[in-house]
């Protein structure tokens, strides 16, 4: 059985809903190794079968690039809590969700992967985040939940 896996930033005014599509234990759970990742002691979640939704209420949402400047670090500008990490191409949003930010339920057992990806050129890093990260629609309005 898979069900919907809800969660939100420290203030509530960002919520995220993770439909996993399979079961949760089978999701990976990573610990980036870059920098900002590092600081933040992220652990994110993705899969491409699954589907994430971003709710925030509107003005709420800082987004936060560096390096590269592919991706978008989605931060709540009330309470500062990193909670997903998205990219754009072709009109499609692609993203991870930060499990420990938004508290999302059911990773408590999960064996962390070490994820380096320094190697890596643009080319490739796109490629990999196509395939393994998650469809992501992203709206502002206020959160129900
Ligand atoms: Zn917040």
């Amino acid at each position: 059985m898979t069900h919907t896996l809800n969660g939100s930033c420290h203030c509530g005014a960002v919520h995220v809903q993770l439909d996993p599509g399979k079961l949760v234990a089978e999701l990976p759970l990573r610990a980036c190794q870059c920098g900002f990742c590092r600081r933040h002691g992220a652990r994110t979640t993705s899969d491409p079968e699954a589907s994430l939704h971003i709710t925030a209420a509107p003005g709420s949402l800082g987004r936060y690039r560096f390096g590269r400047r592919a991706v978008d670090f989605l931060i709540c500008r009330e309470c500062a809590v990193y909670v997903a990490a998205i990219i754009e191409d072709d009109g499609q949003a692609y993203g991870v969700v930060n499990v420990v930010g938004t508290d999302l339920p059911g990773f408590a057992d999960h064996e962390v992967q070490r994820l380096d990806s320094h190697d890596e050129t643009d080319e490739q890093r796109l490629a990999r985040r196509k395939a393994k990260w998650t469809p992501t629609t992203l709206v502002e309005a206020v959160p129900n939940a």
